[in-house]
């Protein structure tokens, strides 16, 4: 009988969630295996096309911002607009221009601009990224059959490639499997929520001839037009000529029959093309009564699902995904308890209800149901194509691990508008310094002590983040000093920095999580208290 294998941390599903919670894993130097049924990924199906900004700032701390936006089919700099028009060969209606968070700018609010790039070109980087990863390995062609709690750990059993059944043991299970995989079912959670009873019809096709007088765009909204009175939406998947297209209201049996009548009706024109791969999908509103049991997490599409429009599917699982990983690889590292694990769901719940929301909102006006009316578009629409709001501005407070008496996490009053603060839950605010560099450049993996800069003379302004040790000897600092010590006695990481004298929150010390969201903020270190961030005090009741 083969022996049974273990690993810290089992992550089944090798999406999105699953590659984003194993580069995680991986920063903090916890290892984990990732089974994945598929050996490659499809470039048929393309689905996530938008990366946001936030989910950017992860990719820069994993490393591969770069080489994700070397991947990318379409540079930023090529377009950063959406059209809406009467047919690619017809009349603009009206543009959104710096849609989705591209710019080419540098803008204090973010680190990183978002990105267009097809979700298999995001999976192929990240598997490519996990292969550099000593810790990360990644089973392609693995499939998890069933699921075991017990007191110690987590038994899981595996088909492998060859159709051979192993077992493997992991402390704590990520279920990464999407929405008709099998830790949803093994953890006892149900979906709730409800299908969108329209069909939709996506298409990818290849016509490198199709130009269009509208100029770049990452898509063109077709509003009723041309002879065959065709809505829809579509865009290019890269600069040689493959397109996606998605006609909303076509069942799948109509679709594969008048593919051809589709792509020619949004064009406005016949156009030569070959179909590469029709893709029928239903939008749905999901999100499961429980995100976790006992040592297995639910983590992205099992957890929860959205329609797509606005972009925000993958990016919100790659949010669970970060959010679950530095918490489980801090437990793992023996510097946290497992109350902060017991974070997760709290933290993320909000977040996903509110996405959840907001992409529906965008479904109920769909270009099949707008008028050819510029004013009236820029109405219906502005919020599903700026969303900093929402994706940068959620918040979380409320958590039992982030200071009491924040601001209460509540649904974001307006997805397009973005105000940074400092309140404790939110994401720390951006800011590039004097050097070219990002704040967020000089973070710690750990916790962060970010000093303001007028108690700071005697710290390096980044010159470099200094350690607790030299942060001990700063005279003038005590607080300072004594809150490293804590740290160190208690074995969390804590890296101690300053804060540039133009940062627009000076005031106070704060203290920031591996995953750059404020936990606690005071005007003197003694008041900041990271045994709680790091769950190592008892939850308080209430909270
Ligand atoms: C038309 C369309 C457009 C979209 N556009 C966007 C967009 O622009 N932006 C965006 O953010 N999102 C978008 N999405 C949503 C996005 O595709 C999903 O949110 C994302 O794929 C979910 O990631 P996941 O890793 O949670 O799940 P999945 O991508 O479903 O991955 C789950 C993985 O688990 C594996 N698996 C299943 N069962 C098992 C098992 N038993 N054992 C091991 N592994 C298993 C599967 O093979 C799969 O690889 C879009 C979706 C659609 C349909």
């Amino acid at each position: 009988m083969t022996a049974i294998q273990t690993t810290p941390v089992l992550v089944v599903g090798g999406g999105p969630a699953g590659l984003a919670a194993a580069a995680e894993l991986s920063l903090h130097g916890v290892g984990c295996i990732v089974i994945e049924p598929r050996p490659q990924v499809s470039h048929r199906r393309p689905r996530a096309k938008t990366t946001n900004v936030r989910t950017m700032e992860h990719m820069r701390r994993w490393g591969v911002a770069d080489a994700l936006r070397a991947a990318a089919p379409l540079p930023v700099a090529w377009s950063q607009r959406v059209t809406f028009c009467e047919s690619l060969t017809g009349a603009r209606i009206t543009d959104f221009d710096g849609a989705f968070g591209l710019t080419t700018q540098r803008d204090d609010r973010f680190a990183e601009a978002g990105q267009q790039v097809p979700q298999p070109v995001v999976e192929e980087v990240l598997r490519s990224h996990l292969g550099r990863c000593p810790g990360a390995e990644l089973r392609l062609g693995h499939r998890a059959t069933s699921l075991t709690q017990d007191e110690t750990g987590v038994t899981v059993a595996v088909t492998d490639a060859a159709g051979a059944g192993y077992q493997i043991r992991a402390r704590y299970v990520l279920g990464c499997d999407g929405a008709s995989g099998m830790t949803r079912d093994a953890a006892g959670a149900r979906y709730v929520g409800r299908a969108d009873p329209r069909p939709n019809f996506n298409m990818v096709f290849r016509a490198p001839e199709l130009a269009t007088h509208l100029g770049p765009s990452v898509q063109y909204w077709v509003v009723g037009a041309g002879p065959a009175d065709i809505s829809g939406l579509m865009g290019p998947l890269d600069l040689a000529g493959t397109w996606w297209a998605g006609v909303p209201g076509a069942d799948p049996a109509y679709g594969e029959a008048h593919s051809a009548e589709l792509i020619n009706g949004l064009v406005g024109a016949p156009v030569s093309h070959e179909l590469l791969a029709t893709d029928p999908w239903t939008a749905r509103m999901l999100v499961a009564d429980t995100f976790a049991d006992r040592r297995l997490f639910l983590v992205g599409e099992s957890a929860h699902v959205n329609p797509p429009w606005g972009g925000h599917g993958f990016n919100t699982c790659v949010g669970d995904a970060v959010n679950i990983a530095w918490k489980i690889a801090a437990v793992s590292r023996g510097w946290a308890t497992e109350a902060l694990l017991a974070s997760y769901e709290p933290e993320r719940r909000g977040v996903v209800e509110q996405t959840v929301a907001s992409a529906e909102s965008n479904m109920r006006v769909l270009a099949n149901v707008l008028p050819r009316d510029e004013a009236a578009i820029q109405r219906a629409k502005r919020s599903e194509f700026y969303t900093l709001g929402l994706v940068l501005g959620y918040s979380y407070a409320g958590s039992p691990v982030i200071q009491r008496g924040s601001v209460a996490a509540g649904a974001v009053a307006d997805v397009s508008t973005f105000i940074p603060g400092t309140e404790p839950g939110s994401r720390l605010p951006h800011h590039w310094l004097p050097d070219g560099s990002s704040l967020y450049d000089h973070l710690g993996r750990g916790f962060t002590l970010l000093v303001p800069a007028t108690a700071a003379s005697d710290l390096p302004a980044f010159s470099g983040a200094v350690t607790p040790e030299t942060a001990g000897k700063a005279p003038g600092h005590p607080g300072v000093a004594e809150l490293a010590g804590r740290a160190r006695r208690l074995g969390i990481p804590l890296t101690v920095t300053a804060l540039p004298p133009d940062y627009p929150w000076p005031a106070e010390f704060l203290l920031v999580r591996p995953d750059q969201h404020i936990a606690w903020r005071a005007p003197d270190p003694a008041g900041l208290d990271i045994e709680t961030a790091a769950g190592l005090r008892p939850v308080r009741a209430g909270v």
